[in-house]
């Protein structure tokens, strides 16, 4: 990038958001002791969850300035929440699943005793039996 005052070429970097985003805040630090929550502000990074984030920066060596382009940043609780929808869905997938796989094996199950009860009758009509005694 070039210096948009002496025209040098800029050198890339970052400014590290190692514990809270990095921000603009509109007005001084001077004389200010409560919180910066009320204040205008635009976030420069993510925030750092796991890992380090960071603004982007480009520094000019010749006028020792910092220009941090603002980029626009979905919240990470956004993200965290379309990672919770999708395992949700994978989750209610699965469930679907073992319930259909549960049906199945129930209604086997059950094709599986009326079969046993109709080669039980089958004996008893060949041993001159009572079908129906179990
Ligand atoms: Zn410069």
């Amino acid at each position: 990038m070039e210096c948009p005052y002496c025209k040098k070429e800029m050198r890339e970097g970052f400014i590290p958001a190692d514990r809270y985003r990095v921000r603009w805040i509109a007005g001084s630090p001077k004389g200010y002791w409560g919180s910066l929550d009320d204040r205008e502000e635009v976030w420069l990074s993510e925030y750092p969850m796991l890992r380090v984030q960071g603004a982007e920066a480009f520094y000019c060596s010749g006028c020792k300035t910092v220009v941090v382009p603002v980029k626009e940043f979905r919240d990470n609780f956004d993200k965290l929440g379309d990672k919770v929808d999708e395992i949700g869905k994978k989750l209610t997938g699965a469930f679907e699943d073992f319930t259909a796989a549960k049906e199945k094996r129930g209604a086997r199950r059950e094709e599986e005793k009326q079969e046993k009860e109709l080669e039980k009758q089958r004996e008893n009509i060949k041993k001159g039996k009572d079908p129906w005694e179990l």
